[in-house]
């Protein structure tokens, strides 16, 4: 009988809400558990809030995980590992109304960053996950676990796309 290949993906973890680091460190161990092993993670990284302001740094961590999910399958454990780690979607819609703003606080969020080099484009998923470019704190974890991995539109490697980052910042500085 065959077996399944397994895929790479690379997922990003993030919080806001204390305990950040214990639920960084479940999270990871749910993900083993459900999604697949675990073969590499970065340290744990604190940046401001993006796109909102918020009183607590966020805290991320990427993963680079072995799966014979599908995407989609992947994303229902994930959502599902969210829930269970206490977020809850319905009180962040009213947050956000309340706010006015685009983002919230979070007790877990899991986005997936890569799968293999497929590109997706469905109602529930896009991946490589759009934004990450121009995004440092989601660039800066995956370079510690996978600096050479390239992003099958842009063409560029995660260590490039945070380097161009890192020159643009120093400009504006
Ligand atoms: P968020 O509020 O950041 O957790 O966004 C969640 C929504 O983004 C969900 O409805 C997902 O279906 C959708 N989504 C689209 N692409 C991705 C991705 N690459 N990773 C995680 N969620 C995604």
């Amino acid at each position: 009988m065959s077996q399944k290949q397994p895929h790479s993906l690379i997922l990003l973890t993030g919080c806001n809400i204390e305990p950040k680091q214990e639920l960084l460190i479940r999270a990871a161990e749910l993900l083993h558990q459900r999604v697949g092993r675990v073969v590499a993670h970065s340290d744990i990284y604190l940046t401001e809030a993006w796109g909102f302001s918020a009183d607590e740094l966020f805290a991320n961590m990427a993963l680079e995980l072995q799966t014979t999910l599908e995407p989609l399958e992947v994303l229902d454990l994930t959502q599902a590992i969210e829930q269970e780690l206490g977020r809850d979607r319905a009180k962040e819609q009213e947050q956000k109304a309340a706010s006015g703003e685009r983002y919230c606080s979070r007790t877990m969020d899991i986005d997936l960053m890569f799968y293999d080099d497929q590109v997706i484009q469905c109602e529930r998923l896009t991946v490589p996950h759009p934004l990450m470019q121009e995004r440092e704190f989601a660039l800066r974890p995956m370079a510690e676990i996978a600096p050479h991995r390239l992003h099958p539109t842009l063409g560029r490697s995660i260590g490039q796309m945070l380097e161009d980052i890192e020159k643009n910042n120093d400009k504006t500085r």
